[in-house]
């Protein structure tokens, strides 16, 4: 079977998905090992490699032709992403500037579908940050504090979000943010709004303030202020205290790119671990000739191969525009755990040496650690597969 689910992916042709593979690994062979290590090492921002990225208009898949996109399925898109991943890259420089354009393809304007679009799909305009996350309201969204207030024919901003990545090196923003206090809604989910937030505009009145967050790993993400920064009402995406919905609408495609990337480190790791394990003598012999190395690695992979399916099953259903919720974030969640197995099989095989930065297993390690919280957290998954697919009782 292919690594593109055979035909599980019934409108993913495995011929064009085997060639996008190869464009991939040919453009990260210009970015080897040694170039995220001193990315990493410098907490730098890949300029380079978002640059050759950007000009192969990859960030253009999922917008349709009729906008400047390549319009591309889930499935080729989530390969990006993987191939990006299995190479020894960290796709969360670019992830986001694939998919957070949803919000406005779904629910823009034509207008706003015209007017930002198409130079998203060039890269003239980079829309790679998402401002969800409060600190007060942490996974329950609807208690974010930031608010929406009208003032004749301008929005005004008051607030704060935290983990708002990729601020730095974005153009807009998408950010939710409450227009009717949750004290004055029948539903928590109402009176939650969408907005595009010209970051330039912004940052010239002064009324935004950013404060990057150091992580354990090179994620460019900070915490972001609003101090009465007014925005023109047009910036408003869809209807106003509809945007809760408007983000869970994105949130399917989001898990199926995570998982993508998950299984491209996961496949990342068993390459190197096998390896190693096979060029690593001791005690006389290859220490993978050992059942204790082998069966943990050989384990790794039949997880990643598992969770490859759910992917590329939850990615044929989101093309296929049915109903994919339980789908997508089984994947997310299976695929973020055969990542982590295989980190955590990768640094056992490597010993000490699994450690020291410059055989790239340790970095690896931090880099895909955070998808058992981020962008949603393992026990999140879990609830949400016990409520709404088992039928069991909300816990929260
Ligand atoms: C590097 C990084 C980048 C990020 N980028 C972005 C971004 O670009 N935009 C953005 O908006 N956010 C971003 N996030 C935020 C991320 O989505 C959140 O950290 C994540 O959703 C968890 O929220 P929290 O940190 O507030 O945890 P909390 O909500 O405080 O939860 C803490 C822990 O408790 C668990 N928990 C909470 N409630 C329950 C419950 N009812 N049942 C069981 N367990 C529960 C959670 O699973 C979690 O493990 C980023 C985070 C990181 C670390």
């Amino acid at each position: 079977m292919t690594r593109d689910g055979g035909s599980v992916a019934a409108d993913a042709p495995s011929e064009t998905n085997e060639d996008l593979r190869w464009a991939i690994r040919r453009l990260c062979e210009a970015f080897p090992d040694e170039y995220w290590r001193e990315v990493d090492a410098s907490r730098a921002y890949p300029d380079s490699f978002v640059k050759a990225v950007t000009e192969a208009g990859y960030l253009g898949m999922l917008i349709p032709e009729e906008y400047g996109g390549l319009g591309m399925g889930m499935g080729p898109t989530s390969i990006v992403l993987e191939e990006i991943n299995a190479s020894g890259g960290n796709a969360s420089a670019i992830h986001a500037g694939m998919y957070t354009m949803g919000t406005v393809l779904r629910h823009g304007s034509e207008d706003q579908k015209r007017n930002y679009l198409p130079r998203i799909a060039s890269g003239e305009l980079r829309l790679q940050a998402f401002g969800v996350t409060e600190p007060s309201a942490g996974t329950d969204t609807t208690r974010i504090r930031t608010t929406a207030v009208r003032k004749g024919d301008r929005y005004v901003i008051n607030g704060q979000k935290v983990f708002t990545s990729r601020v730095q090196h974005s153009d807009l923003m998408v950010l939710l943010a409450r227009t009717t206090p949750y004290e004055d809604v029948d539903k928590k989910s109402e009176g939650i709004s969408v907005f595009l937030i010209d970051l330039h505009d912004a940052s010239e009145s002064t009324r935004l303030t950013v404060r990057p967050i150091a992580t354990m790993m090179n994620h460019e993400t900070n915490e972001v202020f609003f101090d009465n920064l007014e925005i023109p009402l047009d910036n408003l995406i869809g209807e106003e205290g509809k945007g809760f919905r408007y983000i869970l609408d994105g949130m399917n495609a989001e898990r199926i790119l995570i998982a993508a990337e998950c299984i491209g480190d996961a496949h990342w790791f068993i390459a190197r671990a096998s390896r190693y394990a096979k060029d690593r003598f001791v005690f006389g012999r290859p220490i993978g000739q050992n059942q204790g190395v082998q069966f943990p690695i050989a384990r790794a992979y039949v997880q990643a191969e598992a969770a490859d399916l759910m992917r590329w099953r939850a990615a044929s259903l989101f093309e296929a525009n049915q109903a994919c919720g339980p789908e997508a974030n089984m994947a997310k969640l299976l695929a973020a755990d055969a990542s982590w197995e295989a980190a955590n099989v990768a640094i056992q095989t490597y010993g000490g040496y699994g450690f020291a930065a410059e055989y790239d297993i340790e970095r690896k390690f931090r880099e895909t650690r955070l998808y058992q919280v981020a962008p949603i957290s393992t026990n999140l998954i879990l609830s949400y597969i016990g409520e709404h697919v088992l039928k069991m009782p909300r816990s929260y």
